[in-house]
């Protein structure tokens, strides 16, 4: 068997490639393994009207600055896939594609990485594979006799399909604020959110949030009080066509519903709503089963971390998952703190 290679990146989005440029910078021997067979990560699959919270100087990985996009302030999904294509070549990454990582074992002084093409050993890993391949949808009564259409956000693409039908949006993200905004003016929308929408204010856009994200973590790291993530300022950021659809007046959302039926939903009170179609807007879960054969998981799913290393097993780093895995950690700019972090440490482990 070859010799083990310092470090396996698995995923090859914005979290991979930005690990990838730490390594690189840090000398180490490494690849990039990619269950996609193109470049963008989950940028690819995003709906079409889509577009960045933050501008591109704001949404940025570590080393290169994104472009701004000509005509936008926000940039959208295809410039965000084209920042990231040229960001792989510009540092010369060594990404594998299409390469399905289906399991990671023990292995003496190696981790091994098993895959649909191939086996790599490793001294250390970095598993950065996303959440947009485990939508989740809540366990709501009724939802298998529903007869019309159900999506989630991941595969919703745009309004042309549902022009003139009853369309349930649920949820009171971003997602699901932005994809009602979307459907408001051709279809015969009713929005449901667990709770009343929170919009942040205005002038508020994903600079705030990065700034509120990195005082907390300045706060925690010198011993200060917790200042609260950024789920304490809102949970929607107005972006532009959502505030024109709010501000028309398209965007009343409704409690949510109890159960679903063969032709809509149903509230406890009585009261019904039909659906040729509903769009859960409800999130996503880490991409983690590649993981299962260290036996690391830990309560909702997630692997218990120290920052990115998993407690369990020090030659393992989680990039890019969320909060739990480094404060905004699952945003462009956010990303590389804790890849640099990661890096480190992994160097540190290695020497
Ligand atoms: P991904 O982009 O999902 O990449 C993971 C990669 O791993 C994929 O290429 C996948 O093919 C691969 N993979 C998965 N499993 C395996 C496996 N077993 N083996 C090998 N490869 C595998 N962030 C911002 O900064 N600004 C925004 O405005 C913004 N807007 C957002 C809007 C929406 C609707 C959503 C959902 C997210 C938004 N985000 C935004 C958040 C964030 O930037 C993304 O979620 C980001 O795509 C996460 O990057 P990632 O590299 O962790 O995962």
């Amino acid at each position: 068997m070859p010799t083990p290679l310092d470090v396996v990146v698995i995923g090859g989005g914005q979290a991979g490639l930005a690990a990838g440029y730490h390594l690189r910078r840090l000398g180490l021997d490494f690849v990039v393994l990619d269950a996609a067979s193109v470049p963008g990560g989950a940028w690819r699959h995003t709906w079409d009207s889509l577009h960045l919270f933050s501008p591109a100087a704001y949404s940025s990985l570590p080393g290169r600055l994104m472009p701004p996009q000509p005509g936008e302030t926000y940039p959208d999904a295809t410039h965000v896939v084209a920042y990231l294509t040229d960001y792989e070549q510009r540092y010369d990454l060594p990404v594998h594609r299409p390469v399905r990582v289906t399991g990671v074992h023990r292995h003496g002084e190696c981790l091994r990485v098993e895959t649909d093409s191939g086996t790599w050993r490793a001294r250390a890993v970095v598993s950065a594979t996303g959440t947009w391949s485990r939508p989740f949808v809540p366990a709501i009564p009724g939802r298998a006799e529903f007869h019309g259409r159900q999506m989630h956000t991941v595969e919703y693409e745009n309004p042309t399909a549902f022009a003139g039908q009853n369309v349930i949006v649920v949820g009171g993200g971003n997602s699901g604020a932005q994809i009602a905004a979307d459907l408001a003016y051709d279809t015969d929308l009713t929005w449901v959110t667990p709770r009343e929408p929170r919009y942040l204010a205005d002038d508020i856009d994903g600079r705030t949030l990065f700034d509120h994200a990195t005082a907390r973590r300045r706060a925690l790291d010198a011993g200060r009080t917790d200042t609260g993530g950024v789920a304490s300022l809102g949970d929607i950021v107005a972006v532009p066509p959502v505030r024109e659809a709010r501000n028309a007046g398209l965007l009343k959302a409704q409690p949510m519903f109890d159960r679903i039926t063969a032709t809509g939903v149903a509230w406890a009170d009585g009261t019904t709503a039909e659906a040729d179609a509903i769009i859960w807007c409800t999130g996503f879960r880490p991409a983690l089963s590649h993981l299962a054969p260290l036996g690391l998981r830990g309560p909702r799913g997630h692997i218990p971390t120290v920052g990115t290393r998993a407690v369990g097993e020090p030659r393992l780093h989680l990039l890019g998952y969320g909060d739990w895995t480094g404060p905004a950690s699952a945003t462009l700019i956010g990303v590389g703190r804790p890849a640099r972090e990661a890096t480190r440490q992994i160097a540190d482990l290695l020497r």
